[in-house]
C-alpha cells in the first residue's frame, strides 16, 4: 500500500486542477520561516505536520500562525513532535483560508461491491467514521462510463450546494475521478473540502495508491517503506508472509486458521513474530521456499498449524522436511507441529521420520511454542 503524505497528494490535486491554498513544504523551522518571508506562502498561514496518521488537527499537529515569529514557533513545536509513533520530518505551510463550511468528499473502492464508490457528506472536518450514516451519501460508480453527470449532481445536492458552488463541485468531481483512475488510487479523500465564498478549496488530501498497481508508479519507489525486505521477497514469490514484532513464527494454511493460531499464541503469553499463510498451496517446492523464508526471519520457535483440506498434510510435510535439510544448522529453530485432516497419517509419519512430533491439540502446541521461544524445551 502506498499511502501518500498530504503534500504528495496535493501535488496530484494540482496536476488534475483541484483547487488548493497556496503552499510550500519545509523540512526545518528556518525553511518554514523562509516560506512566508519569501512570499511563497501568505500570512496568516497554517503549519501542518506531514505524517501519515490522521487526526492531526485535534492532536496539535496543525497550527496557525499570523507572523513569521509564530511560524517559527509552530514549526519548531511540530517538528519536535512524535505524532502517533511517527517522527515529524516535513511540514506543509499553506495560506489560511476563511472557511464557510467543511465538507467531505472521497472516491474509494467498495471491495464487497467490487466498484468505486463516491462518498459525500456535509459534515466534513471530522473523521468520516464518526459521522452519522444518515448524513453520508454513497453512490457506487460504474467504472466504464465513469462518474456520470447525474451522480455529480446528486453529490452536490447531498452536500447542500447550489449555483456556482455546485458547478465548482461538478468540475472538482470530474478531476477527482480522473485522478482516481489514472493514478491507480484506491482512495482519494478530501476532508475538509472547504466552501469559501462561491468556490471550493481542498484543505486536506489523502491518497492511497492501489498496491497491485504500484509497479506502474516508480515515482513512489522510495517512499514504499511499508514492507520489510523479507516481505518484499515473499511478495515476488507470491507467498503470503507478514512480519510482526514478536519471536514466534506461525505457518498455517488459510487466513482464518492463521489468525486463530496467532490469537491462541497470544492467549498463552506468546508473541508471534512472523506468519506465513500457505493458503491452498499443494506444491512442495513452494512450501520449501516459504519455510526457508521463515527461517531467514530468525524465529525462536515455529508453530506449524495445518488443516488438510485442499492442501494435503503429506504434501506440506514433504515440503517442510525438504526445507529443513536446507536450513543451515546455525539457523535451525524448534518446530512444533499440528497437522490434521486430509492425509493426516501420512503427513505425521513423514514428520516423525524427520524428528518432528505432531501434537494434536492446539493448546499444547501453543504452550510448547511459547516455552521454546522463551528458551525452554519444546
Ligand atoms: P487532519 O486532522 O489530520 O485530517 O488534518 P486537516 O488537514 O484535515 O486539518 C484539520 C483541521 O484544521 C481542518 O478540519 C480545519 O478545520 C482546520 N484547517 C486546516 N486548514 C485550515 C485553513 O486554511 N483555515 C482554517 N480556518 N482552518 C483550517
Ligand atoms: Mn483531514
Amino acid at each position: 500500500m502506498v499511502k501518500l503524505a498530504e503534500w504528495r497528494g496535493k501535488e496530484l490535486f494540482r496536476k488534475y486542477g483541484i483547487p488548493l491554498p497556496k503552499g510550500q513544504v519545509a523540512r526545518s523551522a528556518d525553511e518554514a520561516v523562509r516560506a512566508v518571508t519569501s512570499g511563497a506562502v501568505p500570512l496568516p498561514c497554517v503549519v501542518k505536520a506531514q505524517v501519515l496518521a490522521g487526526g492531526r488537527g485535534k492532536g496539535g499537529a496543525v497550527r496557525f500562525a499570523n507572523t513569521a515569529e509564530e511560524v517559527r514557533a509552530a514549526a519548531e513545536g511540530i517538528l519536535a513532535l512524535e505524532f502517533k509513533g511517527e517522527r515529524v520530518k516535513e511540514l506543509l505551510l499553506e495560506g489560511k483560508v476563511a472557511i464557510a463550511r467543511e465538507l467531505y468528499v472521497s472516491l474509494a473502492l467498495d471491495r464487497s461491491a467490487r466498484l468505486p464508490v463516491l462518498i459525500a457528506s456535509g459534515q466534513g472536518g471530522v473523521e468520516i467514521e464518526s459521522v452519522d450514516d444518515a448524513a453520508i451519501d454513497r453512490q457506487l460508480v460504474d467504472p466504464f462510463p465513469g462518474l456520470a453527470a447525474y451522480e455529480r449532481r446528486r453529490a452536490a445536492r447531498a452536500l447542500g450546494l447550489s449555483g456556482p458552488a455546485a458547478k465548482a463541485l461538478d468540475g472538482l468531481l470530474v478531476a477527482l475521478w480522473e485522478l482516481f483512475q489514472r493514478e491507480d488510487a484506491e482512495l482519494v479523500e478530501i476532508n475538509p473540502l472547504a466552501v469559501v465564498g462561491d468556490g471550493l478549496i481542498a484543505l486536506d488530501a489523502k491518497v492511497i495508491i492501489e498496491d497491485d498497481a504500484a509497479f506502474r508508479h516508480p515515482e513512489y519507489a522510495e517512499i514504499r517503506d511499508d514492507r520489510t525486505p523479507l516481505e518484499e521477497i515473499a511478495r515476488e514469490k507470491e507467498i503470503a508472509f507478514v512480519q510482526l514484532d514478536g519471536n514466534i513464527g506461525v505457518i498455517a494454511n488459510g487466513a482464518g486458521i492463521t489468525m486463530a493460531t496467532l490469537d491462541v499464541l497470544k492467549e498463552f503469553g506468546g508473541n508471534p513474530g512472523v506468519f506465513l499463510d500457505l493458503g491452498g498451496t499443494d506444491d512442495p517446492r513452494k512450501v520449501t521456499e516459504a519455510f526457508l523464508l521463515m527461517a531467514r526471519a530468525r524465529p525462536k520457535a515455529v508453530l506449524l498449524n495445518i488443516f488438510g483440506g485442499v492442501t494435503r498434510c503429506d504434501t506440506v510435510a514433504k515440503g517442510l522436511v525438504e526445507a529443513m535439510t536446507q536450513v543451515p544448522a546455525s539457523e535451525r529453530f524448534p518446530l512444533i507441529a499440528r497437522i490434521r485432516g486430509n492425509n493426516e497419517k501420512e503427513g505425521i509419519e513423514i514428520l516423525r521420520a524427520a524428528g518432528v512430533a505432531s501434537v494434536p491439540d492446539l493448546k499444547s502446541c501453543a504452550q510448547a511454542a511459547v516455552a521454546a521461544a522463551a528458551g525452554g524445551r519444546p
